[in-house]
């Protein structure tokens, strides 16, 4: 089965502790393709302006993920910058620049709106909700980020409504709950919609909520240095999401492997600038990684 994802395609500035990487390929909505496409094919839909590299495109024609649903705009590419600070937990967005990403309305060609699996990237809950009008899934996931919470809390909790999962960080789900146990958290967000909850807690792991007793919880695999954690969360939600619709069931014990798949990608990324680990590395080093998490938890 496959996976639709609709979010953003950026031309990522980023600054850590390890160097400078200018202008590379990023945005949530890449990340999450690439992650996803190690498991299943993925149809991406997102837009970009005229001066998008070429390699970038060949890059992700050659994983496994649909273009069709890439829109060209006339502009500029949507442009982000950070820095990570000596501690890479913390990190300061220095510029946004929508460009053509503004005037966004996602057009979901007829592949991209057959896949049985969607998620919702980051994107502005009215938009996403345009999405899911257009889709035919069975299973929707879907992200946001304190903007939302805080801008256009009505326009997320309708969107919220007939989602499958929500995948935020633990800082969204106590802003979003106004909660800040977790575990209650993740019962008061059922209440608003999704059946299941992740909680993701950056280099402390993640959590996975489903019926009443149903708890899933796992570190983070330790990594000797992190050089650029941005797109880690999206990795994750790829490498989720993109193992649910491999196996096509979501049953709670599938959805505990496709937390660790997902923790395994969420790994990769980190260990390089923009998605250049995540993109070179094989099946044999994410069952490794895979196997990693599980001599870790066991004892
Ligand atoms: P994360 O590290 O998970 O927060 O994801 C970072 C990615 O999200 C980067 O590749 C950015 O290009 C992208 N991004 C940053 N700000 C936004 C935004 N306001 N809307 C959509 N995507 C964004």
């Amino acid at each position: 089965m496959s996976v639709t994802v609709v979010g953003s395609i950026a031309l990522d500035t980023v600054e850590s502790p390890s160097g400078r990487n200018a202008e590379g390929l990023g945005g949530a909505a890449v990340y999450f393709a690439l992650a996803a496409a190690h498991f299943t094919r993925v149809h991406l839909v997102g837009v970009v302006g005229e001066d998008f590299p070429q390699e970038h495109v060949r890059l992700l024609e050659s994983k496994n993920i649909d273009l069709t649903g890439l829109e060209y705009a006339t502009g500029k590419t949507f442009r982000w910058t950070g820095r990570y600070h000596d501690d890479v937990n913390e990190r300061d967005t220095l510029d946004t620049q929508l460009n053509v990403f503004e005037q966004f309305h996602p057009k979901l060609p007829e592949a991209a709106r057959a896949a049985e699996y969607l998620f919702l990237g980051n994107i502005h809950p009215a938009l996403q909700r345009e999405v899911l009008e257009q889709s035919h899934h069975r299973f929707a996931g879907l992200d946001t980020m304190n903007l939302w919470i805080a801008t256009t809390p009505d326009d997320l909790r309708q969107v919220l409504r007939p989602v499958d999962t929500l995948i935020i960080n633990d800082a969204e789900a106590k802003q979003l709950t106004e909660v800040n146990d977790l575990r209650q958290a993740a019962r008061q967000i059922q209440t608003l919609g999704p059946r299941l909850v992740v909680i993701k807690k950056g280099e402390h792991g993640c959590m996975l909520f489903g019926a009443e007793e149903q708890i899933f919880a796992i570190p983070a695999l330790p990594l000797e240095t992190v050089i650029d954690p941005t797109g880690a969360g999206d990795s994750f939600a790829g490498g989720f999401m993109g193992y649910l619709a491999k196996e096509g069931n979501t049953e709670f014990d599938t959805l505990k492997r496709a937390v660790v798949y997902g923790s395994a990608l969420a790994s990769c990324t980190c260990e390089a600038f923009g998605p250049n680990r995540l993109a070179q590395v094989d099946a044999a080093e994410v069952e490794a990684r895979y196997q990693a998490f599980r001599s870790l938890t066991q004892f």
